[in-house]
């Protein structure tokens, strides 16, 4: 299992991370990124995962380094 990270307080709305990983992300009417499918957890969302898939591409492409792979 790994955990994804998104820190949305940093997000610039880019697109970038559903650019490149539409499966887990999408850009929301709000212009910041939505993690589908995550909950809530204090000023992050959190999504738990068995295989990070294109999630590593998100984390690379994100230019402000608002998503995070805890494993
Ligand atoms: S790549 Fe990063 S900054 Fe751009 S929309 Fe996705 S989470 Fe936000």
């Amino acid at each position: 299992m790994a955990k994804i990270v998104l820190e949305i307080q940093k997000c610039i709305g880019c697109g970038s991370c559903e650019a490149v990983c539409s499966k887990f992300w999408k850009l929301g009417d709000d212009g910041k990124a939505q993690l589908l499918g995550s909950q809530p957890a204090g000023d992050n969302f959190e999504l738990e995962v068995k295989n990070i898939e294109c999630n590593s591409e998100a984390v690379e492409a994100c230019p402000v380094q608002c998503i995070k792979v805890e494993k």
